[in-house]
């Protein structure tokens, strides 16, 4: 039977309580679990069995998560993390090692582009910066060393369509992973895997608990990467000290990426998920189509309003028939272009801060994919540290704000942005 994603939002890796027939997914609040005996653990620790032994490794309210987003995104397995950028390091450290680089895209998530630029060279990797429309730049940015490419689906800060098949044929061709970063779209809008993408990252912060309560990421592998075509990846395809020399593709199959990231990922890097915030996350995935129908209906009203505003003077939505990416939107995001976008005002830095100061229902945070509506200036907060053109080549220019929409009435969100754009422009 294969079931629509509306179901398997509810019921994917939840199952009822076997020991006491609990429905909703139990809080599993503990730290270990009791070996049946001395071989039972022994198997276990082996990696022969699969079970319980510590949940720095698994836990079964985090397990029902992984299956869900795996379920989701249509891949073969997910491991969780604490958080996006965790999830990130997760999917990288597998396949990379001193020396190594990963080709991005230079429209990344702000917090990405430091972690890539700056963070991982202590690690000896590096990243080489690409325009992702330019394909064949892409190409000749992967060298010898190039382990991964890495792009967003919709890219931060928001009106960018990656074109995940032509990207997706450069990397194959290359014989490296494509690692997409599907946290602004989430599978209801996108499904990368089915675009040739190997591996998802998601923050699930962000849309997949959807309420700003947490921080959590995920990594689901496609299972179709071959591991083994070539000496590249040696920590998947040679053997492995740690377990007496066994290979993890061999052993695992389409499963080696996930199970190499908890048996080794998680066990030594210890960026675990917590079963309270996998729970939360759990909870919010029940009505992420609900969510995100209203999410992109209300970006929609709301960026066409704002593309007739007298005092704006570029919007980036997707979604809109100006954007350029809107030819990209029926192939790669069916379903909507999703929450988020930017807009330029005519009068400069100083409107966009009084903007900000004069919206009610706007929240002026820096987060996004919430229930609620949110906005920030990145000129004067994320991204204040660089120089004006950096800010500009990021979409974050001075005159530039970028939205969250959330999933109140878009009347009154309209209202709140006519009234303080009223103020920031008198
Ligand atoms: C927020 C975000 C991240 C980082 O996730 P955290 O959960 O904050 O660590 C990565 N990528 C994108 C697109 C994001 O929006």
């Amino acid at each position: 039977m294969t079931l629509g994603f509306d179901t398997l939002q509810v019921h994917a890796g939840s199952r009822p309580d076997p020991a006491t027939g609990a429905r909703q997914t139990p809080i599993y609040q503990t730290t270990a679990y009791v070996f049946r005996d001395a071989d039972h653990a022994a198997a276990l620790f082996n990696l022969q069995e699969v079970g319980y032994i510590y949940s720095r490794l698994t836990n079964p309210t985090v397990a029902a998560l992984a299956e869900r987003v795996a379920t989701l995104e249509g891949g073969q397995g997910a491991v969780c993390c604490s958080s996006g950028h965790a999830a990130q390091i997760m999917a990288l450290f597998p396949l990379m090692g001193p020396g190594r680089n990963v080709v991005a895209s230079t429209r990344l998530y702000g917090g990405t582009v430091t972690q890539f630029s700056q963070t991982i060279r202590r690690f000896g990797w590096s990243a080489k910066f690409v325009d992702f429309d330019d394909v064949e730049a892409v190409k000749a940015a992967i060298d010898d060393d190039t382990r991964a490419v890495f792009c967003e689906s919709i890219a931060n800060p928001g009106g960018y369509i990656t074109d995940l098949d032509a990207i997706s044929e450069v990397a194959k061709a290359a014989g490296v992973p494509l690692i997409v970063d599907n946290t602004s779209a989430t599978p209801y809008l996108c499904r990368p895997i089915e675009h040739g993408a190997t591996l998802v990252v998601h923050s699930a912060t962000k849309y997949l608990t959807g309420n700003g309560t947490v921080t959590g990421g995920v990594v689901v592998d496609s299972g179709t990467f071959d591991w083994s075509a070539s000496d590249k990846f040696p920590s998947l395809s040679a053997p492995e000290p740690a377990y007496h020399g066994l290979k993890f593709h061999e052993t695992f199959g389409p499963l080696a990426f996930t199970f190499h990231s908890i048996a080794i990922g998680l066990r030594d890097l210890g960026m675990t998920l917590n079963p309270q915030a996998a729970h939360y996350t759990l909870l919010g995935i029940e009505t992420l189509s609900l969510r995100m129908e209203r999410h992109c209906a209300n970006a929609l009203k709301i960026a066409e309003w704002l593309e007739g505003h007298e005092a704006v003077a570029e919007v980036t939505y997707a979604g809109l028939p100006s954007s350029p990416y809107a030819d990209r939107v029926p192939r790669i995001c069916p379903k909507g272009a999703g929450g988020l976008f930017t807009f330029r005002l005519k009068a400069g830095y100083e409107a966009c801060v009084k903007l900000v100061n004069a919206l009610e229902l706007f929240s002026h945070v820096a987060n996004l994919g919430d229930t609620r509506s949110l906005i920030i200036h990145s000129a004067s907060t994320t991204h204040r540290q660089l120089t004006e053109a950096q800010q500009i080549a990021a979409g974050a220019g001075p005159d530039v704000v970028r939205l969250s929409i959330g999933i109140e009435d878009p009347a009154d969100l309209i209202a709140d942005l006519e009234q303080a754009l009223a103020k920031a422009t008198a």
